[in-house]
């Protein structure tokens, strides 16, 4: 898929040309029934884009996002053919503040006239994210970050969704529970068998939680790999950068150097490979020929012109 905003006139007086920001270029990727990908990149990167735009909240300005469904699959009674679902990052900003709990999440289950008891369901859903029944009648308001975020959730999961797109959803919680709440993540796919993309930017969990994993700079997946695939062997000059960065990736930090400098402006990318301007091993041809994405191994892509 491709996404380009329009920013509309700039300059002075407004009467300078239009400017577009091109978000994600060209940008092709598969996620597995059951599957957990993890997308990693700075802020500025596209990710969030690319999940709104899976989720329907954005329609592609090219291509397309499709959804197959699994012959197999187990469905619940609750399920509606809608594809994926999202949790946000900021959980209390993403709950409507005068909305109860037992509303907030009875709210797609009404809107897609779903056939059941509702106050059932929301029990059943209030249950499985780790809620306590006496806090259906909360607002938003009265709970911890984590306990918002857990409604956030039961509000994602209200309808079996295939695919749940998770926007930075622990980054905005406290640390302690960063780890609870990620542990809920990840049984929660092992009961009902969906698939996450799962957007970070912080390494170590998505190590920890996801399948394979895709590295995205300035609107492009730069490298996809299995997991353990990634962090022993990453293949290109940024995913390398961000592992040596990463805090707490003591181990993996092999011989690489840190990344350096800003992430440019995607309203007037850098020609050619986009990382050239901060990458060590920038070439002329890195300046001017953009790399297309190559198979390092199978079922291992980089974007990248040397041979790593
Ligand atoms: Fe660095 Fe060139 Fe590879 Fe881009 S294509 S990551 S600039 S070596
Ligand atoms: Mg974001």
């Amino acid at each position: 898929v491709g996404m380009s905003f329009d920013l509309g006139r700039r300059g002075f007086l407004g009467l300078g040309p239009r400017r577009r920001v091109r978000a994600l270029d060209d940008v092709s990727l598969e996620i597995g029934h059951g599957e957990i990908l993890g997308l990693v990149g700075e802020s500025g990167s596209g990710k969030s884009t690319l999940g709104r735009l899976i989720v329907g909240l954005y329609r592609p300005s090219e291509g397309q996002i499709r959804f197959a469904r699994q012959a197999t699959r187990h469905e619940g009674p609750h399920a509606v053919d809608l594809g994926a679902q999202i949790v946000f990052q900021n959980p209390s900003g993403s709950l409507n503040p005068r909305q109860r709990v037992r509303d907030i999440i009875a709210e797609p289950l009404i809107v897609h006239k779903a056939d059941h008891d509702i106050a059932a369901r929301v029990g059943e859903l209030m249950r499985q994210v780790g809620l306590p029944p006496d806090f259906a009648e909360r607002r938003p308001s009265e709970m911890s970050g984590g306990q918002a975020q857990r409604v956030g959730i039961a509000r994602a999961l209200a309808l079996e969704p295939e695919l749940i797109v998770c926007d930075e959803p622990i980054s905005a919680l406290d640390v302690s529970i960063q780890a609870q709440v990620l542990n809920l993540f990840a049984d929660i796919q092992e009961q009902t068998g969906c698939s996450y993309l799962f957007i970070s930017h912080d390494l170590p969990v998505v190590e920890r939680l996801s399948h394979r994993v895709a590295i995205m700079y300035l609107g492009r997946i730069v490298e996809i790999a299995a997991t353990s695939e990634l962090f022993s062997r990453p293949a290109h000059p940024y995913t390398r950068a961000l592992i040596a960065s990463a805090p707490r990736l003591e181990a993996k930090k092999l011989s690489f150097r840190p990344v350096e400098g800003e992430i440019p402006s995607p309203i007037d990318p850098p020609r050619g490979c986009h990382f050239h301007p901060r990458c060590p091993l920038a070439t002329d041809r890195c300046r001017s020929e953009r790399p297309e994405a190559r198979e390092v191994s199978p079922g291992h892509l980089s974007a990248c012109h040397l041979d790593m």
